[in-house]
Protein backbone atom coordinates (compact mmCIF):
# COMPACT_ATOMS: atom_id res chain seq x y z
CA UNK A 1 0.00 0.00 0.00
CA UNK A 2 3.08 2.49 0.80
CA UNK A 3 4.39 1.16 -1.88
CA UNK A 4 1.96 2.80 -4.51
CA UNK A 5 1.48 5.89 -2.38
CA UNK A 6 5.69 6.17 -3.31
CA UNK A 7 4.41 5.43 -6.83
CA UNK A 8 2.21 8.05 -6.94
CA UNK A 9 4.59 10.41 -5.73
CA UNK A 10 7.19 9.66 -8.21
CA UNK A 11 3.62 10.51 -10.96
CA UNK A 12 3.00 13.99 -9.60
CA UNK A 13 6.38 15.08 -9.21
CA UNK A 14 7.11 14.08 -13.01
CA UNK A 15 4.11 17.19 -13.13
CA UNK A 16 6.44 19.52 -12.34
CA UNK A 17 6.86 21.93 -14.94
CA UNK A 18 10.17 22.39 -16.54
CA UNK A 19 10.22 25.83 -16.82
CA UNK A 20 9.43 25.95 -13.18
CA UNK A 21 11.08 29.40 -12.67
CA UNK A 22 9.25 31.02 -14.65
CA UNK A 23 6.05 31.75 -12.82
CA UNK A 24 4.02 34.74 -11.47
CA UNK A 25 1.17 34.12 -9.23
CA UNK A 26 -1.83 36.15 -10.10
CA UNK A 27 -4.69 36.58 -11.66
CA UNK A 28 -4.98 37.95 -15.47
CA UNK A 29 -8.09 40.76 -15.68
CA UNK A 30 -9.55 42.38 -19.02
CA UNK A 31 -9.80 46.08 -18.22
CA UNK A 32 -12.17 48.21 -20.92
CA UNK A 33 -10.94 51.41 -20.68
CA UNK A 34 -10.83 55.00 -22.14
CA UNK A 35 -7.66 57.05 -22.72
CA UNK A 36 -9.37 60.48 -22.59
CA UNK A 37 -8.49 61.58 -25.85
CA UNK A 38 -11.45 63.47 -27.19
CA UNK A 39 -9.81 62.31 -31.02
CA UNK A 40 -9.51 59.23 -30.13
CA UNK A 41 -12.39 55.82 -31.04
CA UNK A 42 -12.58 55.43 -27.27
CA UNK A 43 -14.15 58.87 -27.15
CA UNK A 44 -15.60 59.11 -30.52
CA UNK A 45 -16.96 55.59 -31.32
CA UNK A 46 -17.03 54.46 -28.06
CA UNK A 47 -14.88 51.41 -28.19
CA UNK A 48 -12.92 51.10 -25.13
CA UNK A 49 -9.56 49.75 -25.21
CA UNK A 50 -8.38 46.42 -23.42
CA UNK A 51 -5.98 46.44 -21.72
CA UNK A 52 -4.63 43.31 -19.13
CA UNK A 53 -3.68 43.62 -15.63
CA UNK A 54 -2.28 41.58 -13.33
CA UNK A 55 -4.76 41.60 -9.71
CA UNK A 56 -2.02 40.28 -7.07
CA UNK A 57 -2.57 40.36 -2.96
CA UNK A 58 0.18 42.46 -1.26
CA UNK A 59 -0.39 42.42 2.80
CA UNK A 60 -3.74 41.85 2.43
CA UNK A 61 -4.37 44.67 0.03
CA UNK A 62 -4.69 44.02 -4.28
CA UNK A 63 -2.36 45.71 -6.33
CA UNK A 64 -2.89 45.93 -10.09
CA UNK A 65 0.40 45.86 -11.93
CA UNK A 66 -0.26 46.68 -15.72
CA UNK A 67 0.75 43.92 -18.54
CA UNK A 68 2.01 45.70 -21.63
CA UNK A 69 0.71 44.14 -24.97
CA UNK A 70 4.05 43.31 -25.78
CA UNK A 71 4.17 40.54 -22.94
CA UNK A 72 0.84 39.62 -22.38
CA UNK A 73 1.35 36.47 -24.08
CA UNK A 74 4.24 35.93 -21.68
CA UNK A 75 2.39 36.67 -18.44
CA UNK A 76 -0.59 34.66 -19.44
CA UNK A 77 1.90 31.37 -20.01
CA UNK A 78 3.81 32.12 -16.21
CA UNK A 79 0.37 32.80 -14.79
CA UNK A 80 -0.57 29.82 -15.56
CA UNK A 81 2.33 27.75 -15.03
CA UNK A 82 2.27 28.84 -11.38
CA UNK A 83 -1.10 27.58 -10.77
CA UNK A 84 0.12 23.97 -12.37
CA UNK A 85 3.01 24.72 -9.50
CA UNK A 86 0.73 25.17 -6.98
CA UNK A 87 -1.67 22.27 -7.96
CA UNK A 88 1.81 19.89 -7.90
CA UNK A 89 2.46 21.54 -4.03
CA UNK A 90 -0.93 20.92 -2.72
CA UNK A 91 -0.53 17.10 -4.43
CA UNK A 92 2.44 17.04 -2.87
CA UNK A 93 1.61 18.12 0.43
CA UNK A 94 -1.64 15.49 0.53
CA UNK A 95 0.56 12.14 -0.54
CA UNK A 96 3.46 13.50 2.34
CA UNK A 97 0.26 13.53 4.74
CA UNK A 98 -0.65 10.63 3.63
CA UNK A 99 2.89 8.59 3.24
CA UNK A 100 4.48 10.15 7.28
CA UNK A 101 0.37 8.03 8.90
CA UNK A 102 1.84 5.07 7.36
CA UNK A 103 4.96 5.35 9.48
CA UNK A 104 7.36 4.13 6.38
CA UNK A 105 10.57 6.07 5.60
CA UNK A 106 11.43 6.89 2.03
CA UNK A 107 14.23 4.93 0.44
ZN1 LIG B 1 -8.47 55.92 -26.57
Amino acid sequence: MTKTLFMQKAAIVKKIPKKRNEIIKGCLVKLKLTCGKKNCKCYTKGEKHTSLYLSKSVNGKTRMIYIPKRYEAKVKEYVKRHKQMQKVIEELSEINIKILKTGTEEK
